[in-house]
């Protein structure tokens, strides 16, 4: 039964011509899946419908061939051609009830425009927003702003052909023209479109007011834009000239889709920004508009969501983070199952999946994007064709979730664990600073556990080869992790480095609570998170700490969560000392010795009283050599996670739930998954 606190969750909001069935609004956001992968693209977001988001919105839609930020899976609606598989998109979603939006998006310098070979429009003559492209843009001239505009109505039109309910205005993430014609740092120009705010403003107001003509009360407009800007030097803020946008056409659309730029703030990850971390610079807007404003926050607390209600700040709950990692959670909420919600972990994992072109990944929810290509559903797990019993050793992500999946398929599963407590890295690690909200992958799939009648959990249960035939398991599963390995082989470094196997810890042995003596040496060649959170937690603790790493900048692969610039914001904020291009020959016992990487040259010598190597991680799979060795078991036993390949806890998490599945049949064959099939023109 629902809690009646959160029936106000559930009214209906008018949104213009439309009414949205309740508060819960899917907004646009990156999916990995680019315009030749319309089933899987259709599979995630008919989840959410199903899964009760009142509005799914589908994500940046080029509007022409002037707007191609090539490589990047974005969405092209360029001409008619497109109309056929946006409409199947808007018929799945509507048969559940919800409504779709599309995001019509002119990307401006944020383009590239290398596959279609066209220039790179903008306000001025600039190098676009991407410096390392040699890639200047055109000022655009008078007639290229009336063709923008023109093909701007033309894709309002197609949106209505295929069904939309409502179109958006993309004005956000500093990627958009209008908003590179708003800010005065990339608009140098000295007509009616530059100089003066309301000679910036000039194109966005006439782009909207084309698209509520072009709308004709059909569908719904939406703007999207940010209600502060972080970049430094932008006038664009909460107090200032982005207030006074949201002023001037205040009550122009039919609805305000409110969040702060650029991206990497609008996407703030737990580490750096917590639940409702942008209320601040968007909470104002609804007392400047009567038009309803849906804003976003990372909310996964339904009595926060309750709060921005009750408190007039948005009229609906936007998600694209929590909505990935649970599209039910509407319909938990509606049920009264609020245990039942997978939150988000704010790892940014997901966005990743943009950067590299790959359908989206979850950290908390494995079979994001692989609803189309393998049939899978987030909360309904098939039956398995026989009740079997299922040994799992370890209790990490992999173990836990693969317990889940085979006991909620039926299966009888019992979960053996050494340590006192379960959860496995995720326990260790979400005891570090700043990575809290990582514990939530063990706590929903413990708490999940521990309601089953037919899951039997054991701490404290180191188990040996010859323990297991004891069981009478049907399937063992191994999910035994790994260890961080100490002979500072890493990512660039392949063997072992001097002096690293008598003298260094490992990340383990702090988390353990290994005697941390004089300052800390970190040398990081894994280049994630490790190597610098361990900086920023030690340095808390008032530990002098060097942070080295043989890539040019610290963090790198970071920027792929988009985190690396608060990374590096966090290291001179905590007084870390940062050695980036940094390899290192040995470990003196007192000192690394270090040689610039990119020129070989020698640098002077870095003295610490403790060294932290992070690198590697060597698989804990003796168990399950041993139990494969063993004739009588090897066709029950496989192994799962980071004892096979250490990796993130999004492989972890997927590694055991792709196993589940495989052990109920559940499957494609020989591992290959449905492919979405270019057609092919004959002559
Ligand atoms: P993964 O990320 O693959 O899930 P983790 O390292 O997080 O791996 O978890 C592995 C878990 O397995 C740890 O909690 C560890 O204590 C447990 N474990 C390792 N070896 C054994 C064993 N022989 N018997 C029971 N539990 C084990
Ligand atoms: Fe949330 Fe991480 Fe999943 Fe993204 S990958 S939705 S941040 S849990």
């Amino acid at each position: 039964m629902r809690d009646p606190r959160y029936d106000i969750l559930f009214e209906p909001v008018k949104i213009g011509p439309i009414t949205a069935p309740n508060r819960f609004f899917s907004v646009p956001h990156a999916t990995g899946h680019n315009p030749l992968m319309p089933n899987g693209s259709i599979g995630m977001r008919e989840m959410k419908a199903e899964g009760g988001w009142g509005v799914v919105s589908m994500q940046l839609a080029e509007i022409d061939p002037t707007s191609d930020i090539s490589n990047l899976p974005i969405e092209k609606f360029w001409d008619d051609t497109d109309v056929k598989s946006h409409a199947l998109l808007v018929e799945r979603i509507k048969k559940h009830g919800s409504l779709t939006a599309i995001e019509l998006a002119h990307t401006g310098i944020r383009a590239r425009n290398m596959d279609t070979g066209t220039p790179v429009l903008g306000p001025s003559s600039m190098r676009i927003l991407k410096p390392q492209n040699p890639i200047q843009s055109k000022a655009m001239d008078k007639q290229d702003i009336k063709d923008f505009r023109e093909s701007h109505k033309r894709a309002v039109h197609r949106a209505k052909q295929a069904g939309y309910d409502m179109v958006y205005v993309y004005a956000a993430h500093d990627a958009a023209l209008v908003w590179h014609f708003l800010n005065p740092m990339y608009n140098h120009r000295t007509d009616e479109y530059g100089g003066s705010f309301e000679n910036r403003l000039r194109l966005l107001r006439e782009v909207l007011h084309d698209t509520m003509e072009a709308a004709a009360g059909d569908v719904a407009v939406a703007v999207r834009i940010p209600a502060h800007d972080f970049k430094e030097g932008s006038p664009l803020t909460y107090d200032n000239e982005a207030r006074a946008v949201i002023e001037s056409l205040a009550d122009v659309p039919d609805l305000w889709d409110v969040n702060v730029a650029g991206w990497p703030r609008d996407s703030g990850t737990s580490r750096f920004d917590d639940e409702g971390h942008q209320e601040k610079y968007t909470g104002y807007v609804k007392q400047i508009t009567s038009k309803p404003v849906v804003g976003v926050g990372r909310y996964t607390s339904v009595d926060a969501m309750v709060g921005l209600v009750k408190k007039g700040v948005f009229d609906l709950i936007g998600a694209s983070r929590p909505s990935i990692a649970d599209p039910f959670l509407p319909n938990k909420v509606k049920e009264g199952r609020i245990d039942d919600i997978r939150e988000c972990i704010g790892c940014n994992v997901c966005v990743s999946s943009d950067a590299y072109s790959v359908p989206l990944m979850c950290t908390q929810n494995p079979t994001i994007s692989q609803e189309w290509r393998r049939g899978w559903h987030p909360e309904n797990i098939p039956a398995a064709p026989r009740a079997e019993n299922t040994l799992i050793i370890g209790s990490g992500p992999a173990g836990l979730e693969c317990a889940l999946t085979l006991a909620k398929a039926g299966h009888t599963v019992t979960i053996a664990e050494k340590d006192a407590e379960f959860g496995g890295r995720v326990r260790h690690e979400s005891a570090l600073k700043g990575l809290a909200a990582w514990g939530r992958v063990k706590d929903y799939r413990l708490y999940q556990l521990q309601q089953m009648g037919n899951v039997s959990l054991y701490a404290e249960s180191e188990i040996a080869p010859g323990d297991v035939a004891d069981f009478e398991a049907d399937n063992i599963i191994v999910a035994t992790g790994s260890k961080w390995c100490n002979s500072g082989a890493g990512a660039t470094t392949f063997s072992a480095i001097d002096g690293f196997a008598e003298h260094a810890i490992t990340p383990d042995d702090v988390m353990a609570g290994a005697e941390i003596n004089g300052p800390v040496v970190i040398y990081d060649d894994d280049h994630y998170y490790m190597g610098n959170v361990l900086a920023a937690h030690l340095a808390s603790l008032g530990h002098e700490v060097h942070l080295v790493c043989p890539l040019p900048s610290i963090a790198e692969w970071m920027g792929y969560t988009l985190e690396s610039p608060r990374v590096l914001d966090q290291m001179v904020e905590l007084g870390v000392h940062m050695h980036p291009n940094t390899t290192v020959k040995s470990w003196t016992g007192s000192a690394l010795k270090v040689t610039r990487s990119d020129s070989g040259t020698d640098m002077s010598d870095i003295a610490g009283g403790t060294l932290i190597s992070v690198g590697v991680r060597n698989p804990s799979d003796g168990l399950l050599t041993a139990l494969k060795d063993m004739s009588e078991l090897a066709d029950k036993v496989s192994g799962i996670g980071d004892c096979l390949a250490p990796g993130i806890i999004q492989a972890a998490v997927f590694s055991g739930h792709a196993e589940a599945r495989k052990r109920i049949g559940d499957e494609p064959k020989n591992g290959i998954y449905k492919r979405e099939t270019p057609v092919l023109f004959p002559r």
